[in-house]
């Protein structure tokens, strides 16, 4: 069953902070109180980062960039990041947008360019391009998954690599794995890249991204289209997170970002000559991931909502 849907509660619950001092004693305690200082006007309590959303030319077909950004806006969300097919889709949606919108570069630079991006040099000049001129605030996403899957040493992949080593900017990347050692591999080749992996849950279990985040200290992890619609692995019937993944994100609060990626295709069988319609489902895919957030301590909550967000995209506190 779907969660209930927009319930941010706040009740004066006096029990709550008592379980958390007696938890987490004086730091803890700071931690509680931290949210309070930052919002007090009450907007940090609301402010959702959404790290992973598309503009693809198939959902084009039937929303225009306006629509989408009044959908954040009345959503609460402080920013998106978003990657698109063809990848200037994501500037489109950034000129209706402005600070809303971050766009990253998709290598997946024309309609059909997620079966042979990794074949042509092109593709990395673009990404320099972009990303120097600061069009562009990182790269991704990067599939590897069955059938569309180059080698980990492909030139064009490493080149995208050293470009957001050399930018400093994050790189998205979405791998088909059932567990964790690919990413590893990644991370320890790459120490210094900014690294996002993408839709913890599923094939990738909490005790799969206990050992990533324990062992890439750099690596970020994000929990987009682990909805119940959509391959779930992450929340059980009440809509809280299933006890490995809450203690996970309890003891790493520091390592998580969610997103909604309004992406409707990855449920049926690819139909090109359909639109996608993942955007109606915005809401309620939004919906769902505050109503698992607002179940963790607030300080954690407020982390994995929108602070490691800010902090890994390089985001002021936008408070305006
Ligand atoms: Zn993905
Ligand atoms: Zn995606």
């Amino acid at each position: 069953m779907p969660p209930s849907t927009g319930t941010v509660s706040k009740p004066a619950d006096f029990g709550y902070f008592w379980r958390m001092f007696m938890r987490f004693r004086i730091p803890g305690l700071l931690l509680v109180l931290l949210p309070f200082a930052i919002g007090a006007d009450g907007r940090d309590e609301e402010a959702f980062a959404d790290i992973h959303v598309h503009f693809n030319w198939d959902q084009r077909e039937i929303i225009g960039a306006p629509e989408i950004i009044d959908k954040l806006q009345r959503g609460g969300v402080e920013f998106a990041v978003v990657a698109s097919t063809p990848s200037d889709l994501a500037l489109e949606l950034r000129r209706a947008g402005g600070d809303r919108i971050l766009p990253l570069f998709s290598p997946y630079t024309h309609e059909l360019g997620r079966r042979d991006w990794y074949l042509h040099a092109r593709t990395a000049e673009l990404a320099e391009a972009g990303l120097r001129s600061g069009a562009y605030r990182g790269i991704g996403e990067i599939h590897f998954m069955t059938g569309f899957r180059p080698r980990f040493d492909n030139p064009v992949f490493q080149r995208l690599l050293d470009l957001a080593e050399e930018y400093r900017v994050p790189v998205l990347i979405h791998i088909d794995a059932a567990d964790e050692q690919l990413f590893v591999d990644l991370c320890r080749a790459r120490p210094g890249l900014k690294l996002l992996v993408a839709h913890a849950g599923g094939n990738l279990q909490a005790a799969h991204v206990r050992r990533l985040v324990e062992q890439c200290s750099g690596a970020m992890v994000e929990f987009s289209a682990r909805d119940p619609w959509r391959y779930g692995g992450l929340t059980g019937e009440d809509g809280r997170l299933l006890p490995g993944w809450r203690q996970l994100v309890i003891d790493y609060p520091g390592r998580f970002m969610t997103g909604t990626d309004p992406v409707w295709k990855v449920t049926r069988t690819q139909s090109w000559d359909q639109a996608d319609d993942g955007w109606d489902h915005f809401e309620r895919l939004l919906a769902y991931h505050r109503h698992w957030l607002d179940d963790l301590p607030r300080p954690v909550a407020q982390q994995v909502r929108i602070g490691n967000a800010r902090r890994f995209f390089g985001r002021a506190n936008t408070e305006d």
